[in-house]
């Protein structure tokens, strides 16, 4: 009896915990102001939901290609050349449930038992555990909260000295908000170049970015392309973190790999979902947009109250719907730590957020923006008066 070596060293998704308990906690009846997991409290466009209707009415209910329907193959290959700039067939795209998915299909497809995968601090608490579960190796570099969370060129080419399998990238940035500039990540790109590492670029988030901030993909640099699988999925820009469709494209040999674990594991994602994400595709980004334009408003008042509290620091995040405040100042008696500052919170004034030590930094907290600003100033009122008492 006994359980496989590979999960004794797993962690449960914290986002996905913190979420669960704020969630239970209102359920018995506590007015809990969740700033937990990164999810938009805006409801998914009304053409994409029509589309997943007509579709359902249509039949939409069988199994489909394991590795997606063609049309939304195609509508993929087709987001990549309109946004990105990046030309790929669709043989070259693979959707799957969720980013998530393609992120663990992509570990899968590419590392072998103790090979290395660079990830730097702070990083989304899935990808060590992906690592991990795919017998691999996380290799952590801790950047520099004074140079802005950036991982520079030097610290990768370092990291790259011992030999490593994969790099992973996620720009805009779960959990610091923060956006690389183009020159930032040629830089990184130069470094990769002269290395066989390859490259997984989680783009989830490239529609929500703010002010002068510009995403572009990794992907596009020279030499880049053929080595670099790009990550992205519906579920922030439209709104539709149920349907649970996201998707990878990049080297026809390792999509192809990652779609044969894919025929294996879950088959084709939801045929009814694929169907809404066509429409999302295919629809434009005008509701996106809108929804940008919000929460650019929200991260706004959210950073300014969390610098106004005493003993709190705050980077500016240009993108996503996370703040990731340095907390440390105020930990004191027993709340020593991210996860004692996240639990005491919760309880005293029962506002959630998420610790920062699964993300790699126990300095920190994360806050999800992706909440109304009445919310926001009622947790930023409650998180003061806790901060207050902190510091006593
Ligand atoms: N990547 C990042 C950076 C995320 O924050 C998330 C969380 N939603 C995902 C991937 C996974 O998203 P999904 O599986 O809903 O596409
Ligand atoms: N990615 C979101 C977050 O970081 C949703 C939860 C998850 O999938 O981890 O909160």
């Amino acid at each position: 009896m006994g359980l496989a070596g590979r999960v004794a060293h797993l962690e449960e998704s914290a986002t996905l915990a913190v979420g669960e308990r704020a969630a239970k906690m209102k359920a018995s009846g506590i007015d809990v102001v969740s700033f937990g997991a990164g999810e938009p409290d805006f409801d998914t466009p009304e053409h994409i939901k029509k589309a997943a209707v007509d579709a359902l009415a249509k039949g939409a209910t069988k199994y489909t290609a394991s590795s997606g329907i063609a049309p939304l193959r195609r509508a993929v290959a087709q987001k990549f050349e309109r946004d990105n700039g990046l030309s790929y067939s669709v043989e070259q795209v693979l959707i799957s449930c969720g980013s998530k998915h393609s992120i663990y299909n992509a570990l899968q497809a590419l590392v072998d038992p103790n090979d290395r995968v660079i990830i730097p601090a702070p990083y989304w608490v899935s990808y060590p555990e992906m690592v991990k579960c795919a017998g691999g190796e996380p290799v952590i570099v801790q950047t520099d909260e004074k140079a802005g969370f950036k991982m520079r060129p030097e610290q990768l080419k370092r990291a790259l000295a011992r030999r490593a399998k994969a790099f992973i990238l996620c720009s805009p940035s779960n959990p610091t908000g923060i956006v690389y500039s183009p020159d930032e990540l040629k830089a990184l790109a130069r470094v990769i170049e002269e290395t066989d590492v390859w490259v997984i670029s989680d783009e989830i988030y490239e529609h929500l970015i703010y002010g002068g901030a510009r995403h572009v993909s990794i992907a596009t640099f020279d030499g880049m392309k053929d080595r670099t699988l790009v990550v992205n999925g519906i579920s922030k820009a439209f709104a539709m973190t149920g349907w649970r469709i996201g998707y990878m494209a990049g080297p026809r040999e390792v999509v192809e790999a990652a779609a044969k674990i894919q025929s294996h594991s879950t088959s084709n994602p939801t045929t009814v979902s694929q169907h809404a994400a066509l429409a999302a595709l295919e629809g434009g980004l005008a509701a996106t947009q809108a929804m940008a334009a919000e929460y650019v408003k929200r991260r706004d008042v959210i950073v300014r109250r969390l610098r106004a509290v005493p003993g709190v620091t705050c980077v500016q995040p240009e993108g996503a719907f996370y703040a990731f405040p340095n907390v440390s100042d105020l930990y004191n008696g027993s709340v020593r730590g991210s996860g004692a500052f996240a639990t005491a919170l919760l309880e005293e004034v029962h506002v959630a957020v998420v610790p920062g030590e699964p993300f790699g930094s126990d300095a920190h907290v994360r806050l999800s923006y992706a909440t109304s600003m009445d919310r926001i100033a009622a947790g930023m009122d409650r998180l003061e008066t806790f901060a207050k008492k902190l510091r006593g």
